[in-house]
């Protein structure tokens, strides 16, 4: 479609009613906002690069061509099929997730499909099954990105929770399109639905993802439940102006992790460093690498366990209850409950614990 003869066409032909042909502008005419994205293009040799030209590009298949993508506007009719003819869009869009959209993002390398068969078990519902609009990623297996609709707040929801790994919740960023090409050589693909079923996502689940006032961290390798005011303590122990650079940003990142990427963790990490740093604090200093934190899938873990070692050397000391595991308040609960007549209530016993082908752009240039 991107050959001489179709240009010509397009001059005596304007119109999308072929629209199904052109997903991007099916998720378009569904009110998705889509960026054009770098195509994946085989070198001499068969290696992939991004079609940026950096051969080190590790964004390969996930590159935004144009600057500002998060701004990109709602392209209009005449833009969108203006891009068609010069086959911007083609082979490779993102879609912006903004304006309440909600991606879960299943990844099965990393556990992603156990994880949502246990989350949908702990919270009792059917996530997938509420999805108006699923597409399977190049992942492979069960990987695939359920888009729904929030009507508010969506940016205040956990990004992640830290007891079911491999599952991105998506407030903010882009994904990839259905039928962009993955490096997996498998292209994105639509597997149910469509971009105009897109609903509300089970009130379950955006209620465990607004959960606030307690977290899930990781210490030593082991799931720790930690509250909003403990973790507050831990931050505010943290000596931030005797810190290298690279400890400042583990402290960034320990908390990431352990709030999920929420919108509290990062004003928690942005005040104490103002307070504490004045010397070294520029105010989009945090934010900027918060929202880098979330992407990064590769290197160690810097977790709860971290930020509690560099509170210690602010003189922070693990209290009784978060060190002994014992949970003093629900001891407390019991107690009154046995020297109270009533009779206790059934509690549930469960708890929610822890190618299309690369389009071969040699062709087209
Ligand atoms: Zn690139």
């Amino acid at each position: 479609m991107s050959n001489t003869e179709e240009w010509i066409d397009f001059e005596c032909d304007v119109d999308l009613s072929d629209e199904a042909d052109y997903p991007y502008a099916v998720c378009r005419a569904a009110g998705l906002r889509v960026i054009p994205l770098q195509p994946i293009i085989e070198l001499p040799g068969h290696a992939l690069a991004c079609g940026c030209g950096d051969v080190e590009c590790k964004a390969l298949g996930k590159h935004p061509t144009i600057p500002n993508w998060q701004t990109a506007p709602n392209w209009d009719d005449g833009q969108i099929e203006g891009m068609r003819m010069v086959g911007q869009l083609d082979p490779a869009y993102g879609v912006l997730i903004r304006d309440g959209l909600l991606v879960v993002d299943v990844d099965q390398r990393n556990g992603g499909h156990e994880s949502i068969q246990r989350l949908e078990r702990d919270i009792g519902v059917d996530i997938r099954g509420a999805a108006g609009f699923i597409v399977r990623t190049g992942s492979g297996g069960e990987s695939a990105h359920y888009y729904f609709r929030v009507a508010d707040g969506a940016e205040r929801m956990m990004q992640n929770l830290a007891e079911y790994q491999g599952i991105d919740f998506k407030s903010s960023g882009f994904v990839v399109g259905y039928g962009s090409p993955h490096v997996s050589g498998r292209d994105y693909e639509l597997l149910r639905g469509a971009p105009s079923a897109i609903g509300e996502p089970p009130h379950q689940l955006v209620a465990k993802l607004r959960e606030t006032g307690r977290y899930t961290g990781v210490v030593g390798g082991v799931l720790r439940d930690v509250g909003a005011d403990e973790l507050q303590a831990i931050a505010r122990a943290v000596p931030v102006d005797k810190l290298t650079y690279e400890e400042w940003v583990e402290m960034g990142m320990a908390l990431h992790h352990t709030t999920g990427g929420s919108a509290d963790g990062l004003k928690l990490w942005d005040t104490v460093s103002a307070e504490k740093d004045g010397a070294r604090y520029t105010s989009d200093g945090c934010g900027k690498r918060w929202r880098d934190f979330g992407k990064s899938k590769t290197g160690g873990m810097v977790t709860l366990g971290t930020l509690i070692m560099l509170a210690k050397r602010g003189g922070y000391t693990e209290s009784a209850e978060f060190v002994s595991d014992v949970d003093w308040d629900a001891m407390e609960a019991a107690t009154a409950a046995a020297t109270t007549p009533e009779p206790a209530e059934d509690e549930p016993a469960h708890k929610p614990s822890g190618n299309r082908v690369l389009r071969d752009i040699l062709t087209r240039a």
